[in-house]
């Protein structure tokens, strides 16, 4: 979808200018064409705001999966104390459900999982259907059981699920272990 199709002549009003476009934003600009207002090279820009603003760091993006070997390190070593181990499990669960890199998995009118991006595991793409499709299930116990299923889509979710189940754990035993002491 997003492989470059080739050079696209675009009006910005004064002089002409020549971008790479991909599919997206040709389609958006339909017949593209020197002649037509400029009402394109905006979408252009917007286009291109938009994808420089989602890019972000590999450790912001990832921030969570740093933390993993940390908190293994901590177990292993027995020189963390039980508090710093339990912030940073919970502070990886809430990255695994609420910003990891993953596939959104709302059910679409086809019946298959949306393989839009989406962060974290709970929550949906940019489309609001599937944001709420997915926030309600969380919120019906009933519905518990099929939304975890959803998180073994794909390697991203599956990851960001066993992550987000040894956080869990971890946090758990961090919490008895300050408690017992
Ligand atoms: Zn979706």
């Amino acid at each position: 979808m997003t492989s470059p199709l080739g050079p696209v002549v675009l009006c910005d009003g004064t002089n002409p200018t020549v971008v790479f476009c991909s599919a997206v934003t040709k389609s958006a600009l339909g017949a593209h064409n020197q002649a037509l207002p400029c009402r394109e090279n905006r979408i252009n820009m917007e286009y291109m705001g938009r994808k420089r603003k989602s890019k972000s760091g590999f450790i912001g993006r990832y921030f969570g999966y740093v933390l993993l070997p940390v908190i293994v390190y901590g177990w292993a070593s027995g020189n963390m104390s039980a508090a710093f181990i339990l912030i940073a499990s919970s502070l990886t669960l809430l990255y695994m459900l609420f910003a990891a890199p993953s596939w959104c998995m709302a059910t679409t009118r086809d019946g298959n999982g949306c393989r839009r991006n989406s962060s974290g595991l709970l929550l949906g793409c940019s489309l609001r259907e599937h944001k709420w499709q997915k926030i309600k299930m969380a919120f019906r116990a009933s519905k518990w059981g099929e939304l975890f299923g959803r998180f073994w889509g794909n390697t991203a979710n599956s990851a960001a699920a066993v992550s987000a189940m040894a956080a869990t754990l971890s946090a758990l035993v961090a919490a008895v272990a300050l408690a017992t002491r």
